[in-house]
């Protein structure tokens, strides 16, 4: 059971030799072994052995059909991350949603299934590990390597070296277990790999809100400098459980948005589904465009405060209403009018809580990705774990 405060996203020149390798190669596109020297600074002969030793253990295939001829005239095979061997579990325990999901080793989410609970109720780890053990069985051949813990554990007063133990009794996989927005912005910076240098600042906005920070130290990337916006203060009436008013989530979140459209008569649930469902009334639209007003706000005033090189926006408060990204820009730019950091927003769209779960499974895999998966001598008991969490069901 590991704890990830700090995140490490990108290992750099810090990493075993292994890693450096995976690395190079886990975001999917198939590179010849040239390629990964040129790219790792590590040697011929050094990339040669290792590429075979991560074949071997079907971490990596090589795919002689993409074959092309060498700067050096050889020809070279190309390497992929396998997808066919193993998997990595995510769970991401939510304030209504449970997800499970299953990825490849390139962090690819290949199947996820949801469970609703009343918010009140904690986590049912029996329902958890048996959406496993189902999904498992839905790709027979692929054994789990590790268990990704997700959840943003101060809003939902968990303990998560609580939760990860009693998940690795049930599934016999070693847990892995992050807050909520750091596995969010970390899952972001690993899909975007290219110029993001410096300090990137997450800012995150759904039922919870908050930011982190992802710092490049040239050897290698932590996400840390996790920070809750719930209580931040905007001016708004709204009142708090914490007794004060206008905080950010009660004024922001996505409760707080369905709780205005239903008090307004303009739902017929207080749910943010219903919200969804009834935006073409311009009614509506306008209580999501004075909500992505707050939000941009509060980002700018963040981003003052960080002072970043980029800011990427991240959570269904934001894309899951592509017509008023564009009030979130202009309120974050009339607050901090700094024009110079560019605002982005995540491609991630309701994908992203299995995706940053599975993230911080793969965790595991990334630090050494050869101490990671069985070897031929240790594989028997290796495979035990899918063993056990299909007997769960
Ligand atoms: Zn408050």
């Amino acid at each position: 059971m590991e704890s990830s405060p700090m995140i490490t996203v990108s290992r750099g020149r810090l990493g075993p030799t292994a890693a450096r390798v995976f690395e190079e190669i886990r975001g999917g596109v198939a590179l010849t072994r040239d390629e990964i020297v040129a790219g790792t600074g590590l040697s011929v002969a050094t990339v040669g052995r290792t590429v075979g030793q991560l074949v071997s253990a079907r971490i990596l295939r090589e795919r002689p059909d993409l074959a092309t001829v060498g700067r050096n005239g050889r020809p070279g095979t190309p390497v992929e991350p396998d997808p066919t061997a193993y998997v990595v579990v995510g769970v991401h325990l939510g304030r209504r949603i449970t997800t499970v999901a299953l990825a490849d080793l390139t962090g690819r989410v290949v199947a996820q299934q949801t469970a609703e609970h009343p918010p009140a109720a904690g986590p049912d780890l029996d329902e958890i590990s048996r959406l496993a053990a189902e999904l498992l069985g839905s790709l027979p051949g692929r054994s789990p390597l590790s268990l990704g813990l997700v959840a943003p554990w101060g809003e939902l007063d968990l303990d998560p070296a609580r939760v990860a133990a009693e998940l690795h009794e049930l599934t016999g996989l070693d847990v892995r277990y992050a807050d909520h927005i750091a596995a969010v912005a970390a899952t972001e910076f690993l899909n975007r790999r290219r110029g993001t240098g410096g300090v990137t600042l997450y800012v995150y906005a759904r039922d919870t809100l908050g930011f982190a920070v992802a710092v490049d130290k040239g050897a290698q990337t932590e996400v840390s400098r996790v920070g809750s916006l719930t209580h931040f203060p905007t001016g708004s009436g709204a009142a708090c459980p914490c007794g004060r008013t206008g905080c950010l989530q009660v004024t922001a979140g996505d409760e707080a948005l369905a709780r205005t459209a239903y008090d307004a008569g303009l739902v017929a649930e207080p749910e943010i589904e219903s919200v969804h469902r009834a935006q073409e009334d311009p009614r509506v639209l306008a209580l999501v465009r004075e909500r992505a007003t707050v939000l941009g706000q509060a980002v700018g005033q963040v981003r003052d405060m960080i002072a970043p090189d980029r800011v990427v926006l991240v959570g269904q408060a934001f894309t899951g209403w592509p017509p008023v990204l564009v009030d979130v820009v202009a309120a974050a730019e009339r607050f901090a009018p700094a024009g110079a950091v560019p605002i982005s927003f995540t491609r991630f769209g309701a994908g992203i809580q299995a995706a940053a779960a599975s993230t911080i499974g793969l965790g595991r895999i990334y630090d050494d990705p050869l101490a990671a998966v069985p070897t031929l001598t240790r594989s028997a008991r290796a495979t035990r774990p899918a063993a056990t969490a299909r007997r769960v069901s």
